[in-house]
């Protein structure tokens, strides 16, 4: 007797639901993408328990017949493959004939459609045709998938909460807009709108129905052609970034995928104008021959492999960098950046700041360098232009404040990382944030702490940056910087451990932000951890958020950049970490305005800063984990002159 036999269809069907449908935005994804090949313009999906209860999609395209509706739900029926030739040209989006059929092998389906000349309603359980009647004549579909997974419940088991499902759909229903501005898409979710388009073809109305409209406006367009290749898009101007590369969308051929070269293509255009480890909200869509194009390398045709690529990530570079460099050389954007601090709003904040009760305006906060012998050491041909082109300096020829990716840029090699071509490498180093370099290298326990703090006595200062200190065990240089960013980051670190008791300030102007509404969804989710670092988000209408106050000990002047960082900490993480956000919070506290090089102290501040690091836990480190003082022994210096053997 024969052991093979052939699987029943219904059990091959579930086990290919198990490839194909993973969660609701699974199903969603293969009924939306049916629509859009049906031809439709108007695509509604309607969610109910983020599509766990129900999906239903309203499409106005082609429809079905009866034959049809019956046969769809048969596994490898599909109207898209003709031939072998058709597999390598095809251009519509599903072609493996098994979504419906694996679908409602695993939920309960309602299909009302209609080729316009006759309707029909059909209803199934597990795969199993229940009933079916006359439907509607309305031209178009509507499916409803209901109680997904009832008859698998492992896999129901590995849902996660509504949130996080409801996540992965908002941000599917955002790609599929903006891949097709032409459709206007609206997604709902019990009574509440998370997404309508006008499917007018206007893609800058689609991403401010995504972004906001003030995201939008800050947006450049560009395209541009080769003989193989036409490429359109849009994206910010680098006053606009985010910490994550997921607002970057690329679509090739009506298609979303995700490309590594044509990302990197995207950032490199900005050449220097994006801050290290920031990346623009950007769409791309790029058309070309098919044949150019092999969608079928990967099994969920996410990733896709393109002929004469070095052209196309040419074409990608020098389309958005001209645009974006037209914008950064008109004046009124660089005019007033928006870093600038004066330095009366500096000397407002050392004494705002009154902690161990010691004015931090006792270190010296003005550098003595002229301005201009920083400047001069720049190549620039004229005054005029400098000004208009160096956003580093601000109105009065001083530098900006550093910005926290300028010291990350200086402390932590990320160089490496933005190199990588391996993808799955990339995708894992970009979490590879802030928090964990507070882990892997800020060394409280590491360090060693036992040792006393030596009893220095200071000679002076070199190049305006290093303190020279003795003790009768060699010398020591201390690094002004570091050593004030320890000192700040311990005050911070003990602020934000109390911030439930601490005192609070008024805004004069409540803070207003407008997130897309899977960042909504996550940052009301992680409302809670927020609150603990200072930042009290209230919702405020429809994916909006509102801030009206701040913890008193908030760097003053720097309360929005702080609060917005924040979110942005929270956002870029599946899972927030409240133990790490809150060193994170004290770490970006600490590094906004320490005093920076080239900044001479005289002896009493001096002596100021060094007492207070004496009062540090660690004192050695600074919050990144480099050094604070090296120590040259007098038994090495005495080796160097050959005093000693
Ligand atoms: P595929 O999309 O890979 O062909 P599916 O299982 O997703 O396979 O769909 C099977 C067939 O059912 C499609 O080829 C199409 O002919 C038909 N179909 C599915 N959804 C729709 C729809 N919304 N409008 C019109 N026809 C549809
Ligand atoms: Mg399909």
């Amino acid at each position: 007797m024969g052991n093979i036999h052939i699987m029943d269809e219904f059990l091959s069907n579930k086990i290919a639901a198990g490839e194909v449908v993973e969660r609701p935005a699974s199903v969603v994804k293969e009924l939306v993408e049916n629509a859009v090949d049906a031809g439709s313009t108007s695509i509604e999906v309607i969610l109910e328990e983020a599509g766990l209860r129900s999906i239903q999609v309203i499409d106005n395209g082609s429809g079905m017949d009866e034959e049809d509706a019956l046969i769809s739900f048969q596994r490898h029926a599909t109207s898209k493959i003709m031939n072998e030739h058709d597999l390598f040209r095809i251009r519509t989006l599903g072609f493996r004939g098994e979504a419906l059929a694996s679908i409602a092998s695993v939920s309960k389906v309602t299909l009302a459609t209609s080729n316009g000349e006759s309707g029909v309603e059909v209803y199934l359980e597990g795969g199993h045709v229940q009933s079916k009647k006359p439907g509607p004549l309305r031209k178009g579909t509507d499916i409803t998938v209901a109680q997904l997974f009832y008859n698998t419940p492992a896999r129901l088991k590995y849902m996660k909460t509504i949130q996080t499902e409801l996540g992965h759909t908002i941000d599917l229903m955002n790609r599929l807009a903006l891949c097709y501005p032409m459709i206007s898409f609206k997604l709902v979710h019990h009574d509440h709108e998370l997404l309508k388009t006008n499917g007018r073809g206007d893609l800058r109305q689609v991403l401010a129905a995504i972004y906001g409209v003030a995201n939008a406006k800050k947006m450049v367009h560009f395209e541009g052609e080769t003989q193989d290749y036409k490429i359109e898009g849009y994206a910010t101007i680098p006053e606009i970034t985010r910490a994550s590369k997921n607002y970057m969308s690329i679509f090739v051929n009506g298609r979303w995928v995700r490309h590594f070269t044509v990302q990197k293509s995207l950032i490199d255009a900005y050449h220097t104008y994006l801050p290290i480890g920031r990346f623009p909200i950007a769409v791309i869509h790029i058309e070309g021959d098919p044949f150019l194009t092999d969608v079928n390398v990967h099994p969920s045709k996410q990733q896709i492999r393109l002929s004469k690529e070095a052209d196309l990530m040419k074409l990608i570079e020098e389309s958005l960098h001209k645009s974006v460099r037209s914008v950064m050389q008109a004046p009124e954007i660089v005019k007033k950046p928006k870093k600038s601090v004066s330095s009366s709003e500096q000397i407002n904040f050392w004494k705002g700041l009154d902690y161990q009760n010691t004015p931090m305006e006792q270190y010296g906060d003005k550098p003595r360098v002229k301005p201009g012998a920083v400047q001069r050491l720049e190549e620039c041909p004229n005054e005029e232009q400098q000004k208009i082109s160096r956003p580093d300096l601000n109105e009065e020829g001083f530098r900006q404040p550093e910005t926290w990716e300028q010291i990350k840029e200086r402390d932590v090699d990320f160089q490496s990382m933005q190199q990588s071509p391996d993808e799955e490498d990339v995708i894992e180093k970009e979490s590879l944030e802030l928090n964990e370099v507070v882990e892997t290298i800020e060394p409280d326990e590491l360090l060693n702490d036992q040792e006393p703090f030596p009893m220095l006595e200071i000679v002076g200062q070199i190049h305006g940056t290093y303190i020279v200190a003795q003790s009768e065990d060699g010398f020591y240089l201390i690094d002004q910087h570091a050593a004030q960013e320890r000192i700040k980051y311990e005050f911070f670190k003990d602020m934000v451990g109390e911030v439930n008791s601490g005192e609070r300030q008024l805004l004069l102007l409540p803070l207003t932000f407008h997130y897309a509404a899977d960042e909504a969804l996550h940052l009301i989710e992680n409302q809670e951890a927020l609150a603990e670092v200072g930042v009290f988000l209230e919702e405020f209408g429809q994916h909006s958020f509102i801030i009206r106050e701040y913890p008193t000990w908030f760097p003053k002047g720097m309360e929005q950049e702080i609060i917005e960082d924040l979110i942005e900490q929270v956002l870029k993480k599946r899972k927030t970490d409240i133990k790490k956000l809150r060193e994170a919070a004290a770490i970006m506290m600490s590094c906004k305005r320490s005093i920076k090089a080239n900044h001479y102290l005289d002896l009493q501040q001096m002596e100021r800063l060094l007492q207070d690091l004496k009062k540090c836990v660690n004192p050695f480190t600074c919050p990144h984990g480099r050094p604070v003082i090296v120590h040259f022994r007098t038994y090495e210096i005495e080796k160097m002159f050959k005093r000693v053997m």
